[in-house]
């Protein structure tokens, strides 16, 4: 990670003095890391080998290829001030809508010509917005070609025409919808895999990007069909078609700036005020036992001051993992305030939300900070409707549990009503 922030902060003339044994791509963390994207790059060049061994390419190729290559940099262009924009906000993902251009010249152009589409998309915008690890971009652009060529080649297979002269029927729109799906498919899965790799100790689905994010992907991949058919049919339309990508990417950015301002930033959980807004609709909608979680770290200041306290951050965000990992997606995770977090288990039965305090209690202890120290929690439980009708009403009901759970000597679990002594 520190070794991609640095790189941030280079400028592109120090990278292309940079000898290769001092490239980024050696610092990953893992070597089936580095194998793995070394040999995703040379599948997308040796796809540009092959094509063009194999394929002739078509001279009505050449006026799509340029449109195609002028829109992506058109598109990078123009979308420039709202990118700008996101600066401001460090730490959103990178978003692009180029497969909009890209998915159009997969159906339109030899596929060598296409991954001359892909290269331009990529590295004009590398060059002109931000430019993050060189070997990420490029490892995004090969996973992009050879995601190309799989749908080049199902697009080949199933159909006898190109996508110029096919007949305007259902089985052919059905034939280039299944050709989109074999482009996201592909090119998620390479993705996925490399995250998962980079980031060791995940499960499968957490290397998944959200369901927004895919819907925003097949919502491109299909405006590229709808671009492809106007470049055939009427290419003036086109126009149209860069209008629409840049307001889809305006539509983006609010997303991911509602999303931001929702989340702690130390940790990524939801903040206090959105987790209360989030728990209070979910009681008001439920007819079913709901539970409630607090936790309180056990004498955390300590770990402060014996380690500083941005080793205390981290712990802070160790701890936040294992509390999304150790319940369901639905499940609403919060922090309540500095070393206290909250969890709302939608129709859970006391007793389950006891046993689920246990395993997290037992889980956060065993959670190393810098190699010396583990810290315990305190979990106070309280459930909807038994100890509250109110969201106010059950987390003051948890929050006793929590201070019973400290007052009786910390790192336990008690539910509300606590036992009088
Ligand atoms: P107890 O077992 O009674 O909860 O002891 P404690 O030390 O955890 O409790 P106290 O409420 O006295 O102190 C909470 C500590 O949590 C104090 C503060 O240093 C630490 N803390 C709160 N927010 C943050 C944060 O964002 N980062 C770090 N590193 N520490 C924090
Ligand atoms: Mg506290
Ligand atoms: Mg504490």
């Amino acid at each position: 990670m520190a070794a991609d922030g640095l790189r941030m902060t280079m400028s592109r003339s120090q990278f292309a003095r940079m000898p290769i044994r001092r490239w980024a791509v050696w610092r990953m963390p893992r070597r089936s890391l580095i194998g793995y994207v070394l040999a995703v790059d040379a599948v997308a060049v040796l796809g540009v080998a092959g094509s063009l061994s194999l394929i002739a390419i078509d001279r009505d190729n050449i006026v799509p290829l340029i449109l195609l290559t002028s829109c992506a940099a058109l598109y990078t262009e123009l979308s420039r001030p709202i990118e700008k924009m996101r600066e401001r906000y460090k730490g959103t993902p990178f978003i692009d809508l180029n497969s909009v251009w890209m998915f159009a010249a997969i159906l339109l152009l030899h596929p060598a010509l296409s991954a001359v589409v892909i290269i331009v998309s990529y590295f004009f915008r590398w060059v002109r917005i931000r430019p993050n690890a060189l070997y990420r971009r490029t490892f995004s652009t090969a996973a992009t070609m050879v995601a190309g060529y799989a749908s080049s080649a199902y697009l080949a297979l199933v159909s006898d025409q190109n996508f110029a002269h096919m007949p305007r029927n259902i089985a052919s729109f059905g034939v280039v919808v299944s050709a989109g799906l074999v482009f996201l498919a592909v090119n998620t899965i390479l993705i996925t895999v490399a995250v998962y790799l980079g980031t060791p100790h995940k499960r499968v689905r957490d290397a998944l990007g959200a369901p927004a994010d895919y819907s925003l992907e097949a919502a491109t991949i299909a405006l590229g069909i709808l671009l492809a058919w106007a470049l055939v049919d009427w290419p003036v339309a086109l126009l149209l078609i860069i209008g629409i990508t840049l307001v889809l990417h305006r539509g983006v950015l609010v997303r991911q700036l509602r999303e931001q301002a929702r989340a702690d930033p130390k940790t990524g959980l939801l903040n206090s005020a959105s987790w209360s807004q989030d728990a209070a609709a979910e009681l008001g909608r439920s007819s079913h036992s709901t539970a409630l979680l607090m936790l309180d770290l056990d004498n955390f200041k300590l770990i402060n001051d014996r380690h500083g306290h941005l080793v205390g951050d981290k712990h802070l965000r160790g701890v936040a993992d294992v509390l999304k990992s150790e319940v369901r997606a639905t499940d609403l995770v919060g922090r309540f305030g500095g070393e206290e977090f909250v969890v709302l288990l939608p129709h859970t039965l006391q007793e389950d939300a006891l046993a689920i305090a246990e395993r997290i209690r037992r889980r956060i202890a065993t959670i190393p900070i810098a190699g010396v120290d583990t810290v315990t929690v305190s979990v106070g439980v309280a459930a909807h409707p038994q100890h509250g009708t109110t969201l106010e009403e059950v987390v003051s009901a948890a929050d006793r549990a929590l201070l019973a759970a400290k007052t009786a000597g910390r790192n336990r679990t008690l539910l509300y009503p606590t036992p009088t002594p």
